[in-house]
């Protein structure tokens, strides 16, 4: 069983990430959607409240499990029996990063491969930053991001940016 491991912030989760996870889940058996608890990093929602939205958004989505990692991302990899890593590229912007960070994973442990996966057009300039910012300030998120999350993003900003 090919098992592969999606990690991220998903504060919140986007369509764009479930573009990705849908995609995953053609090439995959199972993957497993990974929360980073990165304290450093300021997030608008809880580890907890993006777990249960990641959990809602991909309950039908067959082999899909959601956890959280601390730590080094390789070895939470390891530990969960896994060799793959996915992420999603959107623009050349992206590229930069994730080629960086995919070489130093694999200077730490040549045996896991990072595998990109393109977004979905529609979807190219759709982050997570982006959704909060017009959430904040009432913009239509609709199509943008799950139904669950939205509502979650209007009850979180509703009485901001007025
Ligand atoms: P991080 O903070 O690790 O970048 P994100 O939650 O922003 O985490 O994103 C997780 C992964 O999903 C990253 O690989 C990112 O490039 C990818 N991603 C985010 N938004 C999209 C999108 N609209 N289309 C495709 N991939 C995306």
């Amino acid at each position: 069983m090919k098992t592969a491991v999606y990690p991220g912030s998903f504060d919140p989760v986007t369509n764009g990430h479930i573009d990705v996870i849908k995609r995953a889940l053609k090439i995959f058996d199972k993957i497993i959607v990974t929360v980073g608890d990165n304290p450093g990093k300021k997030s608008a929602f809880s580890i907890e409240e993006r777990l249960e939205m990641l959990r809602e958004c991909t309950k039908d989505m067959g082999n899909a499990e959601i956890d959280t990692f601390s730590g080094l991302l390789i070895d939470y990899v390891r530990k969960k029996g896994s060799r793959i890593i996915i992420r999603g590229l959107r623009a050349v912007s992206d590229f930069d990063f994730e080629f960086q960070r995919a070489l130093m994973n694999r200077v730490v442990d040549d045996e896991i491969e990072t595998i990109f996966i393109m977004t979905k057009e529609h979807y190219v300039y759709l982050n997570s930053s982006i959704v909060k910012e017009m959430a904040m300030f009432n913009g239509d998120i609709n199509g943008l991001v799950p139904e669950i999350v939205e509502k979650k993003l209007k009850e979180k900003f509703s009485n901001k940016g007025n």
